[in-house]
């Protein structure tokens, strides 16, 4: 069975069995697809300054009609590093909307925002599904995004044993849970055999579970 690393900004190699989301920031062109290759395609917050907000919208609301073109984001908000938080809240809120007009899920990047995260949710109140990527709380945090019917995306922090990422991924429900590489250099498979280990079931068996929530949340992974 093939794995999933479900953000990603590297290509996998064709030899890899690999389906990827490869993350494309604004304003870069969409790149074409290969088979397996998928693209989501947002504003990352690490990415506004020293471009004008209209412009980058115009370009997520154009790629966000394209088919290969599978998910909206990463967009979000981010406390640490970025322009001022109603900058950065305005955009997000924006590529919400274009979420729900183009009905295709949003990746979220929230870095010490989670409670901001969390309350546009529910005021915004959406009908795609949102999946928070690099998934790094304890697990009290990750209770409180399952509540509100978020999916969570985990990254190569629970390689680290003592991270509290790891618990959570322990603990996290079979049905909202996947996988990702993000930026770093880490294996997809080195990710998957880690992620078995933790949670006490066979490699296979993760596969079939990722696959499973990553087709329910974008059925185009289906065809592959
Ligand atoms: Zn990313």
């Amino acid at each position: 069975m093939r794995y999933l690393d479900f953000h990603t900004h590297t290509w996998p190699e064709e030899s890899q069995d690999t389906d990827a989301i490869i993350s494309c920031v604004a304003p870069e062109p969409v790149c074409d697809q290969r088979t397996g290759v998928f693209l989501s395609y947002g504003i990352h917050p690490w990415y506004i300054q020293g471009h004008d907000p209209e412009k980058l919208l115009g370009h997520v609301r154009e790629a966000a009609h394209f088919t290969r073109v599978v998910a909206i984001g990463e967009a979000g908000l981010d406390k640490v590093k970025g322009p001022p938080l109603d900058v950065q809240k305005r955009l997000f809120c924006q590529q919400i909307e274009i979420s729900e007009i183009v009905k295709k899920p949003l990746i979220i990047h929230s870095v010490k925002a989670n409670n901001e995260v969390l309350k546009l949710r529910k005021t915004m109140n959406p009908a795609q599904p949102w999946i928070i990527h690099g998934f790094s709380g304890h697990p009290q945090e990750m209770e409180q995004f399952l509540e509100a019917g978020f999916y969570l995306s985990f990254g190569p922090k629970i390689l680290y044993p003592s991270n509290k990422a790891a618990e959570s991924f322990r603990q996290v429900p079979e049905d909202r849970f996947l996988l990702e590489t993000d930026h770093t250099n880490k294996s997809i498979e080195a990710l998957y055999d880690k992620a078995a280990v933790i949670r006490e079931i066979s490699v296979k068996a993760l596969q079939e579970a990722i696959r499973r929530n990553g087709e329910k949340l974008i059925p185009a992974l289906k065809r592959g």
